[in-house]
């Protein structure tokens, strides 16, 4: 059992449009202590943090190193609680310490940065000339962070002017969607954004026989946006290929070090008792994201 101590209120760029409502509940990122933990006492007063994905550990994929793409996993907030709650119960194996140099508000930002390095992973930036990352809200962000530091020439595409400014204090190359053409030069295009039409326009950027990585749950299509990705995809022999992985203790060994700017990222602190205000905070369009503390 974990008290949470402090938990991060995602954006709305976190949860697919069609699914927010129903099946969807923030707070999968998060720090806590452990309470009480019957099979390993030692862990009984560290802090830590959680993987959001909890495999069954037993099917064939888990066995297979593959635990990620479990046949019986259950995600943090989705199908079950989120940690906006004083206590959360977990399984042992979810759990990571957190490291007695890192304080508990960039540790929050572990999952989100683990989804970043997760996705960085999947294709080989280096040497790429145009690599465009659509969408500028946190996990876009720390993707732009964590690229650039492989490959100078990842530029963030996005509409929030408000991020330009960090992108600029970061080295991160930052334009407005609007103002880019849509060239089909791009050797690989990250989409974070889930607003309507972005996934055509990740595809109209894309050369042809370049990658197309979803950096985040999909987007809801209407049958024609369907049929006029599907058809691009087609004609420019494109790779579309989907993330969901964390890489964790790296995310904590880039938090810890300090390698990443994450405090920029905070929009705004409250108490838990405070809740409602900072779910209104977290809506607003220029929130990134908004932490709850215990009291
Ligand atoms: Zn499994």
């Amino acid at each position: 059992m974990v008290r949470v101590t402090r938990a991060l209120v995602e954006s709305h760029a976190d949860f697919p449009p069609s699914d927010a409502s129903s099946e969807f509940a923030p707070g999968r990122e998060f720090v806590g202590v452990v309470v009480t933990s019957p099979g390993s006492p030692s862990l009984e007063g560290k802090r830590v943090i959680a993987s959001s994905m909890i495999p069954c550990s037993s099917c064939d994929l888990c066995r297979a190193g593959l635990s990620i793409h479990c046949r019986a996993r259950v995600e943090i907030g989705v199908a079950r609680d989120g940690a906006l709650a004083e206590k959360i119960a977990l399984p042992v194996s979810s759990l990571l310490e957190v490291p007695k140099a890192l304080d508990d508000d960039r540790a929050c930002f572990a999952v989100p940065l683990a989804r970043a390095l997760h996705a960085a992973d999947l294709v080989k930036l280096e040497s790429k000339p145009y690599v465009t990352i659509l969408g500028d809200d946190a996990v876009g962000l720390l993707a732009a962070q964590v690229m650039t530091q492989r490959n100078a020439s990842v530029r963030v595409l996005g509409r929030e002017p408000t991020r330009f400014g960090l992108c600029e204090k970061w080295g991160v190359k930052h334009r407005h969607i609007d103002q880019v053409g849509r060239r089909a030069d791009q050797d690989v295009v990250f989409l974070r954004s889930h607003a309507p039409g972005d996934l055509e326009i990740a595809l109209r950027l894309a050369r042809p026989r370049a990658t197309v990585l979803l950096l985040g749950p999909p987007q809801a299509l209407d049958p024609s946006a369907g049929q006029s990705a599907l058809a691009l995809i087609h004609a420019g022999e494109i790779s579309l290929i989907g993330s969901r992985g964390e890489r964790l203790a790296e995310a904590l060994r880039l938090l810890t070090t300090d390698s990443v700017d994450v405090r920029s990222l905070l929009t705004a602190k409250f108490r838990f008792s405070q809740f409602a205000d900072a779910f209104a905070r977290a809506a607003r369009p220029d929130s990134l994201r908004v932490l709850l503390e215990a009291a």
